[in-house]
């Protein structure tokens, strides 16, 4: 973990080491293993504009956390991590032939984990693994087989999907 000086921190809404330990801890150690390191930084992503917040990203197994104008619930962090976690997570396995599966598999289902989901195939996919993770083990699970798997599309996303009672994911661009 890399972060600001306290001074440099104020006001910025970004997680204390505490509650970044605590979001790290709730990614399922199989997913949170693809993630080395985690930034956060005092200045906002350069793509930030006043009407759209980056609040996160991830990339070479590194995430990193911006700036955001509200502050945040443990909850939000957790979501935050889990979703940037998720691309890193992803990025080491997925395949042509998984993104179309996925892809073709949230087409049959027509129903969106959030807003935000709609975006990108990947973002659907990071935004659908929080309801995955949230879900799992829970009675919400529905599952007979692991869902992250290579077969993880078409079997996963309409047996689980929008499970009532589960948070949402982060609304926030991520
Ligand atoms: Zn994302």
């Amino acid at each position: 973990m890399i972060r600001p000086t306290d001074a440099d921190a104020a006001g910025k809404n970004l997680p204390t080491t505490a509650q970044l330990a605590e979001a790290l801890r709730a990614v399922p150690a199989d997913q949170r293993n693809f993630t080395t390191q985690v930034t956060l930084s005092p200045k906002p992503h350069p793509d930030s504009t006043a009407a759209r917040t980056i609040a996160g990203e991830a990339m070479s197994h590194i995430i990193t956390l911006f700036p955001v104008n509200s502050a945040q619930s443990q909850n939000d962090f957790d979501n935050r991590v889990m979703h940037e976690a998720g691309h890193n997570f992803h990025a080491s396995y997925w395949f042509p032939e998984h993104v179309s599966g996925w892809r073709a598999a949230a087409t049959a289902d027509n129903r969106l984990p959030s807003p935000y989901a709609s975006e990108r195939t990947d973002e659907d996919f990071c935004e659908f693994n929080i309801l995955y993770n949230t879900a799992r083990g829970t009675p919400c699970e529905c599952l007979r087989e692991p869902a992250l798997s290579e077969s993880m599309g078409e079997k996963g996303r309409r047996s689980i999907a929008m499970s009532e009672g589960v948070p949402l994911g982060s609304r926030i661009v991520a």
